[in-house]
Formats: structure tokens, C-alpha cells, sequence
């Protein structure tokens, strides 16, 4: 190693990890800079082997995957060389067998100096892709190594124990790989660890840079296991003491407590609701009422299932705060759903939110509505409750943020569906509070969140979950459909006309907006959409169907056969089963004020089908809807499907969904899937089982609210219990020494992270 990067480190002003490559390896570097854009000598240790060979267990030759690139370890049973008949120039084979008796033949075209080196009785590694060629299996010059006893070729490392197999990279031979790997785990003595030696002792952890080499050089199974949990931990750990710090930020500024009064307004509520609570509901109630009542402000994440019960939780806590005194506001994603939520918690309330009217509670409060599409004078009027105090709580979308909004005495915020909040709209309202105090924070989600995910991305905050839906509510029932079969086509869009003439209404969801003058489908005047739209369907356009492809809204993302919304609207007007009903479209594209038109038209009973994008996902509440079709619903998440579904059956009828399948080509896995959102209505298994079949960039890019990105070992399907027992560890040691004066490597290790996250974001 280069003598001033042994004294940087050695000064402690460089981590080893970043010491770059060619320090280390030499010319290499170049080579894995050019395949795999590798510099430093952390990217060359974080890139984990795929899987492991036990040179010890025969290879079988005979099994070999032909075409594939393998690694093998064998014995040279004969070498020949033999002029070529064609050309110029002599040929080397040689046959290598393996322990069971197999042979594979390496084939040099230059045999220059392999023959000395690869003499009978000699054990080798090669690395190449199988070919065949005359019922022989052959390597044609491939990368090997000798293994003697006299160490020959470098490649000693490969004798002890496995041979860690990478994904293999053009232009990176797996023997190059592994021999600059050797080097770097030689010459690197020390790595910085950022889980303290306490941790690491009480959890029986090996060190950093041991953890490297168990799993770059095993010589066992158990050995690459160990290190690999590690890494995990290592990595778990980080992502903890971060968030640990986040949270002790956060409760730096103190709250004003919050006691509801004895016989206060919650409780003049709760005897006005036509229901009881259930347990979990009070249990949840309980929970926040606490927080509520201490000087740390609350940073409570309420998860819970759409109907669950959340808004009148909300409600009651936001009453408590009233009680004492302060304010309480509600962010909403969209107008419409600040509408809905003030049109529904005004009716809850009553009297209670009528004070200073004519039958109104003298004692009671004011529910102000504060949105950008309302007139000057109604805005006026809210501005001028909020300042004063005179309402007690304030419901509005992102117009509350704004600078010239005030309150007299903000002591709650309440966040509905934040995935659509960022974390920095939470902080500006959090900087309407009185001087010197935070308001409580309560964040709201219907998606229900994993275990390990919402520890490992929203593990700032404490965690509510209602885990039922109050009964009385009606199931859901869901159907998969098969869009290749025109007469369950057919009968969908029946039923949908049997929904409305029953005084149902109706959500066709498609995967995309598509153009206005997208096609016809090929089903029109028959089926209807859900027919096959693509090619070789036998659609109206012929034998290839490509004019039947409108653009994709992203290029190359969706296939062109998915449905969209314009089509399937025009097609459902021009079809005999709907052609009476009112037909609206509803997508993203549209300007807001034609959204909430639609909306509002439909959750007045104006409008009895609602063809649309996702854009439905988030909480609108429309009783009377009772049926959703979702085309193309293999194109769909588990969860998102699940969201979509919950949308009907929210009135006293039970809801309905129709899922049809794509027309052709369906994977066969995705059809599996729909069965098993249509087999149980249990969101908390259904998210299980969405995280199973993601990456974990998805779960995390998808909660972008959170935007804690960057796991490159931990599996938040599979890792439980580490994350557990990393969070309590990490939690331990912030909370034993906050500014990390103590532990500077995890000081440092949180720096590149808080980095990684910064790239991530702009990324995203
Ligand atoms: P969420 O906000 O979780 O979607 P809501 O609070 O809007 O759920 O509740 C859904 C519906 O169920 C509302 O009409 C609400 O009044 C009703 N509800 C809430 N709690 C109960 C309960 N314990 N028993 C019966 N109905 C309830
Ligand atoms: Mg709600």
C-alpha cells in the first residue's frame, strides 16, 4: 500500500474504506473500475459473493449448466497438443476431471506456456462458460489457477474452504476478482467499526474486517453465514443509531402537555356517537391521550386499515387538545379530502363545533375549513379563526403550510395519508407552534406497514395500529377474472349495470391515462374492455396490432396493450350493457378542478361510473360506491390492490371487486398473487407478502415521505429478529451518549450515511 495512505490512516484521517484500489492492487484497479465502476477498497469489500462452491463436494462436471459461466475445481488428468488442420497453429486440450469422475476439457488456441503449468496430477480453479463441442464439455480459454502444494498462481486462498462465486462481469475474470480481493484482505489491518466493542462482545459479533473475510473466504457454510449477519448488523445498527438521533432531535423542544378535562369535549363526543369503541380503539386512544399529556411532543405514527377507525381517534385526541386550550390542525393530501373530513367531523361533532352559534355549546369550539379553491372571503374568515383562536381546529391540504396562516395556540398536528406529505411540509407546521414548543405530531396511514419496515423507515416514531374494522362493516368480496374468457368479460360489465340499477356506483380502474385518441378496443359492441387489446389478439387492426398501441406513458415501463382510461371510458359508453349510465373519467393529468368536480359529482350521486387511474387510492369516501373493476389488475401490487379495493363497500352494502386479468401473455405468478389478495381481506398479511416479493429499494423508495434508502444486505422480509435486536442495541447507545463524543467510528458511519441518503434523494 502506497506509504502515504498507510500514514493517512495511521493518522486517522483517511477510513480504509476509501483507500482506492490502485494502491492496493495495482493496475487491476483499472480493470474493476471499468467493469464495475469499483474504486475504493469498502466498494470492493461490500460486493458479496452470489453463492459458494465446496470444491470438496464433487462438481459433477456432468451437471455443468451449459452456456453459463462457472467456476470448477479439478485435477489435470492429460495435457495434449495438436496441430490444427485448417489453419496455422496447434491446439491445447486439456482434460481435467473432477472428483466423481466427470471431465471437462480446457481448449487453448495459443498454448503458450499453459502446458508447463497445467501438468498432469496438478489441481486447478477455472472459470469460464461451458460449451460443448462433440459431446465433450469444454472451457475455451478459460481463467484458471494452479493449486500446489507450493502455492503456485496466488491462488492459495482457494484450497482451505469455498469458492465465493460473484455475479459474473464482462471484462472482470472471477480469478482477477478474487485475487485482488486477496490482497486488499491482507493488506487492510484495521477496518473502523461503527458498532461498538460493548455491542459487538454482548451480541458475540466477529469484527469488521473478520466479518469481510468469513464471507469473502469461508471455509464453511456456517463461517459465510456469520459474516454476512454481520455486515446485516452492522448495517441495521447504523440505520437505528440514526433514527434514534433523529427522534432525540425531535423531542429536543419540549411540548406543552395536554390533559383533556374531566367531562370535556371528547367526552360529550363520545356520548354523541352512535357507536361504542371498540378495544383497540381504545387502547390506541389511550396511547395518545398519553402523549399528549407529557413534555416530549408526540411523534406517533397511527396505522390502520381504511374504516379502521383513525378520524374519530383523531378527533377525540384533537378534543383533548382543545380542552387545554390549544389548536389542533389536519392536513389532508387533496381538497376533497379535506372537504370530506371537515363535512364529516362537523357532522360528528354538532353542537360541539358550534359555539357562539344559536344551539350551539357555549363551551364547545369552532372546525374551520382552510383550502386554496375557496373564495377570499371564506379563506378570510378561516385565517381569522385560525389567528384567533376562536377554532379549535383547522382542516386543510397544503394551503395550511403557508407562510401567512397563524394560530393562536397550535399544540396538534394531525397528518392524514402521509405518503403524500414530505418531511419538510411536517416541519413548517410544526414551526406555527408558540415560540420555544413543538406541536404533538400524529401521522395517519392506511397502508398497513410490516413490522421491520416500519421500524427500519419510520423508526422515529412510535407506532399505533388498529388491527380490526368495527363491526358492522361489510366484507369485501373479490373475484379474479379472466380477461381471455369473453363471456366473464361480458358478465363483469353486467354486473356493473346490475350495481347501478341497484343504486350502487361503480370505480373501473386502468393501469394508464393512454391518449384521447387512443383506438377503439377490439371487444366494442361485444365484450367490452378486458378483452385482449394487443397483438395477435384479432383485434379491428389486423394481424400485428402495433396501430392498436397508443404511446406508453413510459417508454419501454408498460407495454402497450395495458388499457386506458379515454379508451375504456369511450368503449363502456359505446357498449350496450353501460351505454345508459352517466360515464366519467377521472387521472392525474387533469387540473384539480376538474378532479374534485368529478368527485364531488360522484360522491353526490350524480355520476354512476368512475373510470379512472389510481389517482382514487387515497382515502375518498363515497358510501353508495359499491363495486370497482380493475383492468389489467396483473399489472398491480399486492398492496396497492388491496388500498384500491377498499375504496367500496364503505356504506352498509358489501363492497365487490372484480379484478380481470390482462387478455394475453399473463404471468402466471401475477394471476397467483390476485388469488391471494381475493383470499383474505387481512391488509397486515397482505403487506407481508408484498414485502416478500419486493426488493427492498421498492420498500423504501416507495415510503418517500421517509426516504431512508441504501440497505444493501438487510432482507426486511427476512430479517427480523436482527433488527430488533440491532434497534435495541443502537436506541442503548444514543441514548447512554447522544452526541456520540464516545463512539466517532459510528459518528462518522451515520456522516456517510445522512451522504447516501442526500444522493439518494436527488436520485429520486
Ligand atoms: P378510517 O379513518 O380509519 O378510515 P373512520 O374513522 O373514517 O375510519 O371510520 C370508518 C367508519 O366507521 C365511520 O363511519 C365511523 O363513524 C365508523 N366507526 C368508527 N369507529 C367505530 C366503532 N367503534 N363502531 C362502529 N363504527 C365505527
Ligand atoms: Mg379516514
Amino acid at each position: 500500500m502506497a506509504q502515504r495512505h498507510l500514514r493517512a490512516v495511521a493518522d486517522g484521517d483517511l477510513n480504509p474504506l476509501d483507500i482506492g484500489l490502485r494502491d492496493v492492487v495495482g493496475t487491476s484497479a483499472r480493470i474493476l473500475e471499468r467493469a464495475r465502476g469499483i474504486r475504493t477498497v469498502g466498494q470492493l469489500l461490500d460486493w458479496l459473493p452470489r453463492t459458494y462452491l465446496d470444491p470438496t463436494r464433487p462438481t459433477a462436471f456432468r451437471d455443468l449448466p451449459h452456456g453459463e459461466d462457472v467456476v470448477v475445481v479439478g485435477t489435470v488428468r492429460a495435457a495434449t497438443t495438436h496441430q490444427m488442420r485448417n489453419r496455422r497453429g496447434r491446439r491445447l486440450v486439456v482434460e481435467v476431471a473432477d472428483d466423481a469422475g466427470g471431465t471437462i476439457e480446457l481448449t487453448f488456441f495459443k498454448p503458450f506456456g499453459h502446458q508447463e503449468r497445467l501438468r498432469p496430477g496438478v489441481r486447478v480453479v477455472c472459470s469460464g462458460q461451458v460449451g460443448v463441442w462433440r459431446e465433450t464439455l469444454q472451457l475455451t480459454h478459460p481463467d484458471y489457477a494452479t493449486l500446489g502444494e507450493d502455492g503456485e498462481g496466488g491462488a492459495q486462498w482457494l484450497l482451505d474452504g469455498l469458492v465465493p462465486v460473484y455475479t459474473a462481469t464482462k471484462g472482470l475474470s472471477p480469478i482477477v476478482h478474487g485475487q485482488c480481493l486477496e490482497l486488499v484482505l491482507h493488506h487492510v489491518e484495521q477496518l473502523r467499526d461503527p458498532v461498538p466493542e460493548e455491542v459487538r462482545r454482548e451480541v458475540g459479533l466477529p469484527g469488521l474486517l473478520e466479518a469481510y473475510r468469513l464471507v469473502h473466504r469461508p471455509r464453511t457454510e456456517a463461517e459465510h453465514r456469520h459474516g454476512r449477519w454481520r455486515l446485516k448488523f452492522t448495517e441495521a445498527f447504523t440505520v437505528q443509531a440514526q433514527l434514534a438521533r433523529v427522534r432525540r432531535s425531535a423531542e429536543a423542544v419540549p411540548a406543552s402537555p395536554r390533559v383533556p378535562a374531566v367531562d370535556g369535549l371528547g367526552t360529550r363526543l363520545r356520548h354523541r356517537l352512535p357507536f361504542e369503541l371498540t378495544e383497540g380503539q381504545e387502547t390506541v386512544l389511550a396511547e395518545l391521550l398519553d402523549d399528549l399529556a407529557r413534555t416530549v411532543p408526540m411523534h406517533r405514527l397511527l396505522q390502520g386499515e381504511v374504516g379502521s377507525g383513525k378520524t374519530v381517534l383523531a378527533l377525540l385526541a384533537m378534543l383533548a387538545v382543545v380542552d387545554s386550550g390549544g389548536q389542533a390542525a389536519l392536513l389532508a393530501p387533496t381538497e376533497v379530502l379535506a372537504a370530506q373530513h371537515h363535512r364529516s367531523m362537523s357532522q360528528m361533532l354538532g353542537p360541539i363545533a358550534e359555539a357562539g352559534l344559536l344551539g350551539g355549546l357555549a363551551e364547545g369550539t369552532r372546525i374551520s375549513l382552510l383550502t386554496g379553491s375557496q373564495s377570499t372571503a371564506e379563506r378570510r374568515t378561516s385565517l381569522l379563526a385560525a389567528a384567533s383562536g376562536e377554532a379549535g381546529i383547522v382542516i386543510g391540504t397544503h394551503a395550511l403550510i403557508q407562510e401567512h396562516v397563524q394560530f393562536a395556540d397550535l399544540a396538534m398536528v394531525v397528518v392524514d395519508e402521509q405518503h403524500r406529505f414530505g418531511v419538510e411540509q411536517r416541519d413548517a407546521l410544526r414551526a406555527k407552534a408558540p415560540g420555544g414548543t413543538a406541536p404533538h405530531v400524529l401521522v395517519m396511514t392506511a397502508t398497513p406497514i410490516p413490522r421491520t419496515v416500519a421500524m427500519t423507515v419510520y423508526g422515529d416514531m412510535e407506532i399505533s395500529t388498529l388491527r380490526e374494522l368495527p363491526g358492522g362493516r361489510r366484507p369485501i368480496h373479490t373475484f379474479v377474472v379472466d380477461g381471455q374468457r369473453p363471456d366473464w368479460v361480458r358478465r363483469t360489465w353486467e354486473r356493473v349495470a346490475e350495481e347501478v340499477r341497484g343504486g350502487g356506483q361503480v370505480y373501473v380502474v386502468c393501469p394508464r391515462i393512454g391518449d384521447v385518441d387512443d383506438p377503439d378496443l377490439p371487444g366494442t359492441g361485444g365484450a367490452g374492455p378486458g378483452l385482449p387489446t394487443g397483438a395477435g389478439s384479432g383485434g379491428a387492426t389486423g394481424d400485428d396490432g402495433a396501430d392498436l398501441l397508443g404511446a406508453p406513458d413510459v417508454p419501454g415501463a408498460v407495454p402497450p396493450a395495458l388499457h386506458g382510461v379515454h379508451q375504456v371510458a369511450r368503449c363502456l359508453r359505446g357498449l350496450a350493457a353501460t351505454s345508459d349510465l352517466t360515464i366519467e373519467i377521472l387521472h392525474g393529468r387533469m387540473p384539480a378542478e376538474e378532479k374534485d368536480a368529478v368527485m364531488v359529482a360522484f360522491a353526490a350521486g350524480r355520476v354512476d361510473v368512475v373510470v379512472s387511474t389510481t389517482v382514487i387510492e387515497v382515502g375518498v369516501d363515497v358510501p353508495d360506491a359499491t363495486t370497482m373493476v380493475l383492468l389489467d389488475a396483473d399489472r398491480f401490487g399486492i398492496s396497492q390492490l388491496h388500498q384500491l379495493r377498499g375504496r367500496v363497500g364503505r356504506g352498509g352494502r358489501p363492497g365487490l371487486a372484480l379484478l380481470l386479468t390482462q387478455g394475453e401473455g399473463v404471468d402466471p405468478a401475477a394471476v397467483e398473487r390476485l388469488e391471494r389478495v381475493a383470499a383474505t381481506t387481512d391488509g397486515f398479511e397482505l403487506a407481508r407478502l408484498d414485502l416478500e416479493s419486493r426488493r427492498e429499494g421498492d420498500v423504501l423508495g416507495a415510503s418517500q415521505s421517509g426516504g431512508r434508502s441504501g440497505l444493501r444486505f438487510l432482507r426486511l422480509a427476512r430479517d427480523e429478529d436482527l433488527i430488533v435486536q440491532a434497534h435495541e442495541a443502537a436506541w442503548r447507545t444514543v441514548e447512554a451518549d447522544p452526541e456520540l463524543e464516545r463512539h466517532p467510528e459510528l459518528l462518522e458511519a451515520l456522516t456517510r450515511l445522512d451522504a447516501a441518503r442526500a444522493a439518494f434523494l436527488e436520485r429520486g
